[in-house]
């Protein structure tokens, strides 16, 4: 099952890593869960773990590594796919852009770890990315396989063969099922072991940061919600099986019962945490937005971070996950779209690459990559390898440019007619509410459960939209 990665050339500077990789073998990676009802109404780039190796490995299997006289890898497909339903991926995995050395920058994206942890690597290598996030177990149910030590061997040999500080550029993303905040005992006790086993993961791999979705307090008032939160960090944190690794608490795009779609619920979080030396927040652009934060100009990015410094403290501000966004300013939508072509527009990441207090910290996309190929959904990861660039790029460039506004032009005009749908949607939808006087009554279990899964689904967002 596993994607065998044969190392055809061993990098004379890290023997080991290359027989490592050699190692790799189906028996290591820890058998799926059969059976698991596809809940999911769409796939998407980084939620595979559970349904997509089936596939992928398959069509990869024969896949080799070669290392290059310079130390640069790549990896080339041997054998076409035997399956039908391959992505473009399974066909290529050659560098679709080298990754940058000399920018001040830390970008990358939401990667792939279908087929066991160790493949976070070439899929990172793939896009040419200096930072990553990818979930450590599957992220849509309570009872995973332990990480397998082989595999994570794997993993950290792979980082250090390909020089992946694994500790400042790696920000796994928590399970979605995981709530800190619920007061119920049972469900308690599960989300914190959930929490518990991926920090303990992240120990084992050697990654120093987790992010996380604080929770929600559909189930208990705001204040007890908040408080459950930092006493679940605050355990965790005295078990050693954690080491130093740092919880990181997402902004959230949604008010209501979410917590963390305002600097003041994160804030809250962070005063009852006892060791602060091991809290951090990652700033969502697109979640920020969507709840009413703006940076689309230089005064207003400028505004909503010094309303971070005044309300968390800029100290706290460990990673950023950039993503444009498809619904309007406050619109508590959680709606990403590419860099630059939502509503934020590219000047604003111009804004966010520029500030060079962000520099070093890793920043990472979970942009849609999802097009249409012969009838067929597929990922395209050249997407993300060209938005990389792209953010890259913007630093230092001066947005009175031909180059800036060309390139402004050009993704706001990509985006336009997804804008328009998404946004008329949006407004929509905000009038019928309006209209309809919804009360703010305390929702039933089954809305607040759905409610529940709208905000923590991300990039699933856009198939609600088509209701
Ligand atoms: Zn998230
Ligand atoms: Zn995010």
């Amino acid at each position: 099952m596993a994607k065998k990665l044969a190392a055809t050339q061993s990098d004379s500077s890290s023997p080991s890593s290359s027989e490592n990789l050699q190692g790799s073998t189906a028996s290591q990676v820890p058998s799926k869960a059969k059976g698991e009802s596809k809940k999911r109404k769409a796939p998407t780039q980084d939620e595979d773990n559970d349904e997509k190796p089936k596939l992928r490995n398959r069509a990869t299997k024969k896949s080799k590594v070669e290392a290059t006289q310079d130390g640069q890898t790549t990896f080339v497909a041997a054998k076409k796919a035997t399956s039908t339903r391959v992505t473009a991926k399974d066909l290529d995995l050659a560098p679709l852009q080298e990754r940058t050395q000399d920018s001040n920058l830390r970008v990358g994206a939401h990667v792939s770890t279908a087929g066991g942890v160790q493949n976070a690597i070439p899929n990172l290598l793939h896009i040419g990315a200096n930072a990553f996030a990818m979930f450590l177990k599957n992220q849509r149910k309570w009872t995973n396989a332990p990480l397998d030590s082989k595999l994570a061997t794997l993993f950290v040999d792979g980082c250090k063969k390909h020089n992946i500080d694994v500790g400042s550029c790696c920000l796994p993303h928590g399970s979605y099922l995981v709530n800190l905040a619920h007061p119920e005992e049972t469900r308690k006790k599960q989300a914190y072991g959930s929490f518990l086993d991926d920090l303990t993961r992240c120990h084992t791999l050697g990654i120093k940061l987790y992010n996380f979705h604080p929770g929600n307090s559909n189930a208990s008032t705001r204040e007890d919600g908040i408080k459950n939160i930092a006493e679940n960090i605050n355990c965790a944190h005295k078990d050693p099986a954690t080491g130093e690794v740092i919880p990181v608490l997402e902004t959230m795009a949604s008010l209501g019962n979410t917590i963390g779609g305002t600097f003041k619920d994160i804030a809250d979080i962070i005063k009852l945490v006892e060791n602060k030396d091991r809290i951090g927040v990652c700033i969502d652009t697109c979640h920020i937005f969507a709840a009413g934060y703006d940076v689309r100009t230089p005064e207003a990015y400028a505004a909503t971070m010094q309303d971070f410094d005044n309300i968390i403290g800029l100290k706290y501000l460990k990673a950023l996950h950039v993503n444009d966004s498809k619904a309007l300013l406050q619109s508590c939508r959680d709606l990403h779209a590419r860099i630059g072509t939502g509503y934020l527009g590219l000047r604003a990441f111009h804004n966010i690459v520029n500030d060079q207090r962000l520099h070093g910290l890793p920043m990472v996309l979970e942009t849609p990559i999802d097009i249409m190929r012969d009838g067929k959904k597929v990922e395209d990861k050249a997407i993300w390898a060209r938005e990389i660039k792209l953010l890259e790029k913007l630093v230092g460039m001066d947005v009175e440019s031909e180059e800036f506004k060309t390139l402004e032009k050009d993704l706001y005009e990509e985006g336009l007619s997804e804008r328009e749908r998404v946004g008329d949607q949006v407004d929509r939808k905000k009038k019928k509410d309006a209209a309809e006087k919804v009360p703010r009554k305390k929702k039933s279990k089954k809305e607040a459960k759905k409610k529940f899964k709208e905000n923590v689904d991300e990039e699933d967002e856009d198939e609600e939209e088509e209701e």
